[in-house]
């Protein structure tokens, strides 16, 4: 099962919910969607690299929020616990931003391309609507028994991914929605999804790359909410 755990689902200027970010494991690699400017912080309060003996980072696109420590954490990899680790986008983009953070080629592997494959996923990139100054990507992410959409930031879902998730063959949507969104903009139209998910789906449709009041809005209107594991520590401090 294809289970996303949260470091944070947070929209750019709303930090207090975390850079939206995701992690699953598989045989030792730590599987990592997005790796924004807190999320090095948060890999290591949950001492995810420390387990892992590789690491493959899915990109979704370079802006700051989705890509601001990934120089950090490949750093990280090389200094502290040297580990192999992967970096998978649509475009060879990655390697200029990490260039100019001064991490050279050597320090990690990039994978470049609308498709990549290991021994335990297989990933599908979306080019998607976001911003006229980069590219932006989403995924589909399949193990053999199942598949999940996490968007990144997307003003819109493909046709074939919604298709696909109504008729039950893609299993969970994570999916960036702002009541500002508009369909086809920088960031998916809540009103629109709020309309159009028929409601037994909307257990498995996960809003993420939030402020406050979307999500209050989203759980309100009866969306999935997304395991996060900072709130999971929260929880378990207030319970103890
Ligand atoms: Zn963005």
């Amino acid at each position: 099962m294809l289970d996303l755990a949260f470091l944070g689902v947070g929209s750019a200027f709303c930090p207090q919910l975390g850079n939206t970010a995701a992690v699953f494991q598989r045989a030792g690699t730590l599987y990592l969607l997005d790796c924004g400017s807190l999320v090095f912080a948060s890999l290591l309060r949950h001492h995810l690299p420390e387990q892992a003996d590789s690491i493959v980072v899915l990109l979704t696109h370079t802006h700051a929020d989705h890509a601001g420590s990934l120089g950090t954490l490949i750093s990280w990899c090389k200094h502290v616990r040297p580990l192999p680790i992967h970096v998978v986008h649509p475009e060879e983009s990655p390697g200029e931003l990490l260039r100019l953070s001064g991490i050279t080629p050597e320090q990690y592997i990039l994978h470049s391309g609308m498709t990549y494959a290991d021994d335990h996923v297989r990933v599908q990139f979306f080019h998607v609507p976001h911003t006229q100054a980069i590219n932006a990507y989403s995924m589909l992410i399949s193990d053999g028994e199942e598949s999940v959409y996490y968007s990144g930031d997307a003003g819109d879902i493909p046709e074939t991914v919604w298709q696909g998730f109504l008729k039950g063959n893609v299993a969970r949507v994570y999916q960036d929605v702002s009541l500002h969104g508009k369909k086809g903009g920088s960031h998916g139209e809540y009103a629109w999804f709020a309309e159009h998910c028929p409601r037994p789906f909307k257990s498995r449709f996960y809003p993420i790359h939030l402020d406050e009041a979307c999500r209050a809005r989203a759980l309100a209107d009866g969306f999935a909410r997304p395991t996060v594991l900072d709130e999971c520590d929260t929880q378990l401090s207030a319970d103890g």
